[in-house]
């Protein structure tokens, strides 16, 4: 009852603000934020522009963090001095953006972003045919940059000076229902900007917070225009998504918002097959649980993941149409990876891992003489090895290859010797649950394509490329 009550006498407090373009304010007991959990680069960036006389505060996904109980992972600051005056107060400053300014300030490895206070001019702004806006660079007042940002949850201002949080939106409100609202009027806001689309889908899966009804409704209507957006934005905006710890839950409301069909292509038919469903299932939830656990994840191993079955999809046809195994699944990889590229812009060497990872998969099926003890020096072994894990896991080969390649890695010399001599290739090995398995052994058995394309490194992809392998799966 009380909280209705608060949330009623906010609520009013906070259209009013709206109106008047004043905020509503909200002392420490207001709005519980544990000051522990602001990181001290931050209160030294917000001082510093205090002292000389600019306003300062920390801004956009780090209160609503703050508001929520978590410590962010990392701090934005919002203020009216520009750029060149930001740049001026701190040693490592540097002014980086050609679109709209925005000046980063080291602490070490630490970084932080300060963006001078926007404007909203976006009615003036050039656009392109779909009204997405090109170019939106002017500075204005608080007032105008809250209205600039995406949702409510992500426009409040925090001074840890005074330990005030400034909210124009009715933000604080919104994080108290557990709601996702976007300012404005939704469908201008996805035109101005259809990544934002993309957006509520991560902070709704992230936060576990219901999104408003009319934040949703457009999104499934305007979805398509996610395909005007630049790739590599498109790109950057993914891998937020899948490196947000909670990948599986943003793919499945991307499922539900009818946003996949514009990002992976053939997503939607690949998570409709049982195998394929299980392994991006599988392959997110272990990317889920890394992220959870502190650790490090490769995108050229998620994506290899995401695209697999695509992969697999191509291998067959291309070995069903004379292909030899091995040069058979370069060119299904080159297919995957070119029809991508359109609406992803994979990275070079994300889509280099990604190769070399599928190109692996293969030399995991020899297990006699010296081949088990080379791959195993392959700069990209584990990632390969994980992803060979998954694909056991995920019913498509037989599990046995799993736990063996798992007691040769784990083992010494000598017991890898008699691992080798054990190993019950070729005609032992376990049938294969899926037919992958199976097909693959086919073309092999015949004794071909041992010194095919791929053979060694795996990372040459036909274009003069040499590997460029260099870690990062753990
Ligand atoms: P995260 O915790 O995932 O970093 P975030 O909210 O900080 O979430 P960022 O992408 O770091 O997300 O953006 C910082 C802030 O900039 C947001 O909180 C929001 O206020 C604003 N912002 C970012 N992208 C947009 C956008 N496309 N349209 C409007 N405002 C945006
Ligand atoms: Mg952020």
């Amino acid at each position: 009852m009380i909280k209705k009550l608060i949330r009623k006498i906010l609520g009013t407090k906070s259209k009013a603000a709206r109106d008047a373009n004043t905020p509503v304010v909200l002392g420490p007991e207001a709005h519980g934020i544990d000051p522990r959990l602001l990181s001290n680069n931050a209160v030294r960036v917000t001082s510093t522009l205090q002292e000389a006389g600019y306003e300062a505060f920390v801004v956009g996904g780090a209160v609503r963090d703050l508001l929520l109980g978590v410590k962010p992972k990392d701090f934005d600051i919002a203020t009216n001095a520009t750029p060149e005056q930001v740049k001026r107060l701190f040693r490592r400053a540097f002014i980086i953006g050609k679109r709209f300014q925005i000046v980063h300030v080291m602490f070490g490895n630490d970084l932080l972003e300060v963006t001078t206070f926007r404007g909203t001019t976006s009615a003036n702004a050039p656009k392109d045919e779909h009204g997405r806006v090109l170019r939106d660079n002017t500075f204005g007042s608080q007032a105008e940059d809250a209205e600039r940002r995406d949702f409510t949850i992500n426009a409040m201002y925090y001074n840890p000076a005074n330990q005030q949080v400034l909210d124009y939106h009715g933000g604080i409100e919104d994080i108290r229902a557990k709601t996702l609202r976007i300012i404005g009027v939704p469908e201008a806001r996805y035109r101005e900007d259809p990544v934002r689309m993309l957006r509520v889908v991560r902070f709704a899966a992230k936060l576990k917070f219901s999104i408003e009804p009319e934040t949703g409704a457009p999104i499934k209507v305007m979805a398509p225009l996610i395909n005007n957006v630049p790739a590599a934005r498109v790109f950057d905006e993914m891998l937020k998504l899948l490196m947000s710890g909670h990948a599986l839950a943003c793919l499945q409301q991307l499922r539900k918002e009818g946003l996949h069909h514009g990002l992976l292509p053939l997503l939607d038919v690949v998570l409709e097959q049982p195998l394929g469903f299980k392994f991006v299932t599988l392959a997110l939830e272990s990317t889920d649980a890394r992220i959870h656990a502190g650790k490090t994840v490769s995108p050229g191993f998620l994506f290899a993941s995401l695209l697999w079955h695509q992969v697999l999809e191509k291998w067959e046809a291309y070995r069903a149409a004379g292909e030899q195994t091995i040069p058979a699944l370069h060119l299904a990889a080159d297919d995957v990876l070119d029809s991508q590229t359109e609406k992803l812009a994979l990275q070079r060497k994300i889509g280099s891992d990604m190769r070399d990872i599928w190109a692996m998969q293969p030399r995991f099926e020899r297990r006699t003489g010296k081949a088990p003890a080379k791959l195993l020096e392959h700069q990209r072994f584990r990632a390969g090895y994980d992803f060979l894990l998954l694909r056991c896991a995920s019913g498509e080969i037989d599990a046995e290859i799993g736990e063996w390649w798992t007691a040769f890695y784990e083992s010494d010399e000598a017991s890898r010797e008699d691992l080798i001599s054990s190993a019950s290739q070729p005609s032992g090995g376990g049938s294969g649950a899926g037919g992958a398995a199976k097909r693959k052994r086919g073309p092999r058995r015949g004794g071909r394509n041992r010194s095919g394309r791929g053979g060694e490194g795996g990372g040459s992809d036909g274009g003069g490329d040499s590997a460029s392998h260099d870690g990062g799966g753990d």
